[in-house]
């Protein structure tokens, strides 16, 4: 593509790494777990889903037992998540029978991966969320958004050079265009110095922008779960293999590429009310995880024991994922804020 079409954005790169049809990271493999690239939070235990089950329940509570509505994830990986989300709700008096489940999935090696974990529930794919019929909505997003495709710029007096891909010498390089004004980025001269790199996610604003437009309209909650700052600024692209940061140009398609998220842009993009980002460990703990691990104790010994203690320290604690990753709400202006997030 370089040779014929000259360098490429991060963004077309980026995406070409992950969704290529016949080369692309996530559509030729399972990536999860000790085997794979990288270990997410529901990987990591049965308790998170099980948190952010009671999280959707609650809410669905808070706004009157909504009688039918839309559960969705954004990227369902493996299908554990939701997984986990449906047993945990399993005792709320009419939850179940008030779904529908629609899963958004791009790749369809995990979409086979989740048809055996949730076929009983008889889901709908799609790979956008277009597609999903108009509704109250309540949906997940978890280790979505820091997969969509982001573009980099480098602030240049008060213009920008977008950073892109090239080739030099048979490997894969960074190349600048020439200086240029971005309306985009207006607001951003305010913030940044010369020779700032600030990124721009325009497919995760307008994906929050169709979730917070559906929840003001037909209610609900959508809960972004990522890792990422209230606002991006630097480099955040990111590539892991094998559990290791690599160079993010080395190994396109055989491994992870993400970016962090900027929730501010998303809490702009969307209609809806926002709560705050709040760090993952605080949001669980106010969701009763440290008592869910108590109980789960007791049936629990040795290797399997050791674990999940270690399991609930890797969620919560700040030294682990417990700050880096935020979760974030968007929710009606009307309906009281979803629970456990600032
Ligand atoms: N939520 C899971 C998986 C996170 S990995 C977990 O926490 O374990 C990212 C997921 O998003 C994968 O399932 C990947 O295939 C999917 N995905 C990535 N880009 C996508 C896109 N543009 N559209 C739809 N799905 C996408």
């Amino acid at each position: 593509m370089i040779k014929a079409q000259g360098p490429l954005s991060i963004a077309t790169f980026f995406t070409e790494c992950l969704l290529h049809p016949k080369y692309g990271y996530y559509t030729t493999r399972d990536p999860f777990g000790a085997q794979g690239d990288f270990t997410t939070a529901p990987e990591i235990s049965q308790m998170y889903g099980e948190m952010l089950g009671l999280f959707l329940a609650q809410t669905w509570h808070d706004q009157g037992n909504v009688a039918a509505f839309n559960l969705i994830e954004l990227g369902p990986g493996r299908g554990t998540l939701m997984a986990d989300i449906l047993r945990a709700t399993r005792t709320i008096a009419g939850f179940h029978s008030a779904l529908q489940l629609h899963l958004i999935e791009a790749s369809p090696t995990l979409q086979a991966l989740q048809a055996k974990t949730l076929s009983a529930f008889n889901p709908t794919w799609h790979t956008q969320l277009d597609t999903v019929p108009q509704g109250p909505l309540f949906l997940v997003a978890n280790e979505f958004f820091d997969a969509l495709p982001i573009r980099q710029f480098i602030r240049d007096g008060q213009q920008w050079r977008e950073r892109c891909v090239t080739v030099t010498e048979g490997d894969l390089t960074y190349a600048l265009t020439e200086a240029a004004p971005h309306a985009t980025l207006a607001d951003r001269l305010a913030d940044t110095k010369q020779g700032d790199l600030v990124e721009t996610c325009a497919p995760a604003q307008a994906i929050a922008q169709e979730i917070g437009g559906r929840i003001t309209q037909h209610g609900g909650v959508a809960l972004i779960a990522d890792y990422g700052n209230r606002r991006s600024l630097g480099d955040t692209l990111q590539s892991l293999r094998s559990h290791h940061r690599v160079p993010p140009l080395l190994h396109p398609g055989l491994a992870d590429l993400t970016a962090h998220v900027d929730f501010e842009a998303l809490a702009k993009a969307s209609p809806s009310a926002h709560t705050r980002p709040t760090d993952q460990g605080v949001f669980l703990e106010r969701l009763g995880i440290t008592p869910r691990a108590n109980q789960l104790v007791k049936s629990l010994q040795g290797s399997a024991l050791t674990s999940h203690i270690a399991a609930h320290r890797r969620l919560t604690h700040p030294s682990e994922m417990g700050t880096l990753f935020k979760a974030m709400g968007l929710f009606p202006a009307s309906a009281p804020p979803p629970p456990g997030l600032d």
